[in-house]
């Protein structure tokens, strides 16, 4: 098959929105915006080697290439609507395109994303998806809503993908009940665009974490002109990470490690009630972790009670954002 048979066969699905004026085949798509919304829109791009390893299962590599951008509208509150996909790929392998193609259409399917274009081109494997969103006009969590007095908190379990990576390069075992748990988390996080969804009129702030708590809470903190108090035992760690490493470990996985796609945001505790409700509704588990106190932008770790500092990244309790 050719660039055009390859799109026209894989790429053009109907996913049957109304606002899709005009999907794949054109020199643009067209899209119905609805009055009184605004554009959440986001771009992340995955590269062979440096974001996964070339030999990733392409059904897997296909829902994680859309995971990790609805995440960034999980993390908005939007509504996700319309995605667009660009491929490089070394050749065309149909068998590999097939299996991109399932991962990622379950996902789009199961958030109602219509892909809209995209791009096909030669050269090293590299996937850069688009998403695009909506939010009713004004509303969006940012970075910068955070105050002090608000709780700190997070969905799901954090250090998982991180454990799974680390089990997959031989550097930790994991005992054998878990290893489809910390590889399912490492391979196919899923976006939290329900939660997101619930936080929008009940956080202050809000973002995904794909880099490790410690570091993506530092971009809420210099956003917002505040300090955050961990509480490094309230950090919620899973069964696997508990029964594969010690206490500590855990901590490092969940505060350093990458691609969790759990949210961390923040909630006035006027609004602590609304929040309980509210997550209930949408079945996702959360745990408050700490504050944020006025101050110079930075996180500080406490375990009982007490100053922490990390052991292997040598980093200070007071390591500024
Ligand atoms: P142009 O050269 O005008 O940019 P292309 O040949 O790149 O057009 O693409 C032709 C059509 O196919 C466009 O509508 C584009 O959005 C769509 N398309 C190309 N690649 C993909 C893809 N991977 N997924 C979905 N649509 C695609
Ligand atoms: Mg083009």
């Amino acid at each position: 098959m050719n660039e055009f048979e390859i799109i026209k066969h894989y790429f053009t699905a109907d996913s049957g929105r109304k606002d899709v004026l005009m999907g794949p085949g054109d020199d643009c798509a067209l899209l119905q915006v609805p009055p009184q919304t605004w554009l959440a829109v986001s771009t992340d791009t995955l590269v062979a080697g440096v974001h996964f390893f070339p030999d990733m299962d392409p059904v897997a590599l296909g829902h994680k290439a859309l995971a990790v951008n609805l995440s960034d509208l999980a993390a908005m509150g939007a509504d996700p609507r319309w995605v667009s996909l660009a491929l490089t790929l070394p050749s065309a392998d149909e068998g590999w395109i097939k299996g991109f193609c399932a991962g990622f259409f379950e996902l789009a399917e199961y958030y109602n994303v219509a892909l809209v274009g995209g791009d096909m081109t030669k050269g090293p494997l590299s996937i850069t998806v688009t998403v695009h969103g909506t939010l009713p006009e004004g509303k969006g969590l940012r970075r910068s809503g955070a105050r002090a007095g608000d709780g700190i908190y997070v969905t799901g379990t954090l250090g998982d993908a991180a454990l799974g990576l680390q089990q997959r390069l031989g550097q930790v075992a994991v005992p054998d009940e878990y290893l489809d748990f910390v590889r399912t988390k490492f391979e196919h996080p899923h976006p939290r665009i329900l939660a997101g969804q619930a936080l929008r009129d009940i956080a202050s702030s809000a973002l995904d974490l794909s880099d490790g708590l410690l570091g993506d809470l530092g971009h809420i903190m210099r956003a917002s002109g505040v300090r955050a108090q961990l509480e490094l035992e309230q950090l919620p760690l899973s069964e696997a990470m508990q029964a594969a490493v010690p206490e500590e470990s855990g901590w490092e996985l969940a505060l350093t490690g990458g691609d969790d796609y759990e949210l961390c945001f923040t909630v006035p505790e006027t609004h602590r009630g609304l929040l309980d409700t509210a997550l209930a509704h949408c079945g996702v588990k959360f745990t408050r972790v700490g504050r944020i106190l006025a101050g110079d932008p930075g996180v500080e770790l406490l375990a009982e009670g007490k100053p922490y500092r990390l052991q292997a990244q040598s980093w200070d309790h007071f390591r500024s954002a």
